[in-house]
């Protein structure tokens, strides 16, 4: 029976940088990733453009070359992917770890097979489960949680939920490309957190009547033909609309780290862990990447967050 000296659970650029601070420390270690490598960054927009440049992004000190200087996903595949690739990671692909037992090493249970490891990293992001409006009709066709490109959209009625980075990119390329677009915006302004160099861009379209933006708006109902919102005097509205594009952002799996023995606290839900050494209430099972910040999904990204990996390998280092 083979035990690995780690298990890391989701092979995106965190699971990765996990994966070649093991090998660098001489341990044995496998990924297992339910989708391709880097799948959340395989399922971003198209044409989306990273906030962060390329040196930022960098893991295991590997240079990422890019001709802009802030990449867009298809850089960040070429860099991740051709990692995963000249380095030779050992990643099992499409195989989905359902459960964490706690024996005398842990069991991992995958919809394919069953693994034994003395420790056990969490690097599951937050990319896989919506955000829902819960509203009546968000699951009709026409609703749409993940945004992919903007020409499906011409010529049509969209009404964009959120304000954050991807509702406002969806909202402009979407706009471009001749559909009628809408922005139904929970909060009083765009949100802060919007691309420096994006926000004139929006705010611009929004006064001059080229975006109609609506805010401290909720949605209510979604039909096939129409979407109802309350706006800030709570006064309804129905509009005629074909697609909505809800960008409400995305949740880590709770019920997986519950299930795996791990607490949630507070309202975020955010996982217990050490901050020093990344290790959760359940000894040798470790947290990293984004997934650390429960429902607040802003606090950590590949900038802030590839440090984990360092931390957790040197960590299981010293107490074996
Ligand atoms: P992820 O990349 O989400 O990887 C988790 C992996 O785990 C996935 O591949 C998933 O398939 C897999 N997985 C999940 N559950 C299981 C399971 N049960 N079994 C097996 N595999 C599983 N960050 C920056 O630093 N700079 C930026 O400019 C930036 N721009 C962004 C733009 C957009 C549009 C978005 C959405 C995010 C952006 N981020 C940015 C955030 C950044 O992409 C994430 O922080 C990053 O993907 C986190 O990496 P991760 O490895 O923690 O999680």
């Amino acid at each position: 029976m083979i035990v690995y000296d780690i298990v890391i659970i989701g092979g995106g650029p965190i699971g990765l940088n996990c994966a070649l601070q093991a090998e660098k420390a001489g341990l044995s270690y496998l990924i297992i990733e339910k989708g391709t490598i880097v799948n959340s960054l395989y399922n971003y927009p198209l044409y989306m453009t990273f906030f962060s440049t390329a040196d930022k992004l960098e893991i295991a000190n590997i240079p990422f070359i890019s001709t802009a200087p802030k990449p867009g996903r298809r850089d960040a595949l070429e860099y991740y992917q051709g990692i995963a690739r000249q380095r030779n990671i050992n990643i099992n692909l499409y195989e989905e770890v359902l459960k964490i037992r706690q024996a005398e090493s842990f069991l991992i249970e995958t919809n394919k097979d069953k693994y034994h490891a003395k420790n056990v990293i969490i690097a599951t992001g937050f990319y896989d489960i919506p955000n829902k409006m819960e509203v009546k009709g968000e699951d009709l066709p026409k609703v749409k949680h993940y945004y992919s490109e903007p020409y499906p959209y011409a010529n049509q009625k969209i009404a964009v939920i959120g304000s954050s980075n991807s509702a406002v990119d969806a909202a402009l390329e979407t706009y471009r490309k001749g559909a009628e677009v809408t922005m139904i915006v929970r909060h009083s302004e765009i949100s802060k957190s919007v691309k420096y160099w994006v926000k004139p861009d929006i705010i611009n379209r929004i006064n001059e009547g080229s975006i109609t933006a609506h805010f401290n708006a909720e949605v209510v109902e979604i039909t096939p033909g129409t979407i109802l919102f309350k706006d800030e005097n709570q006064e309804l509205h129905e509009i005629e609309n074909d697609f909505v594009l809800a960008m409400t952002g995305y949740l880590p799996n709770f019920e997986f780290l519950k299930n795996s023995g791990i607490e949630l606290q507070g309202e975020c839900l955010k996982p217990l862990y050490n901050e020093a050494i990344m290790e959760s209430n359940v000894p040798g099972l470790y947290l990293a990447g984004v997934v650390c910040g429960g429902k607040d999904t802003h606090l950590w990204f590949i900038e802030n967050s590839r440090i984990h990996a360092e931390i957790i390998v040197n960590h299981i280092l010293n107490k074996n």
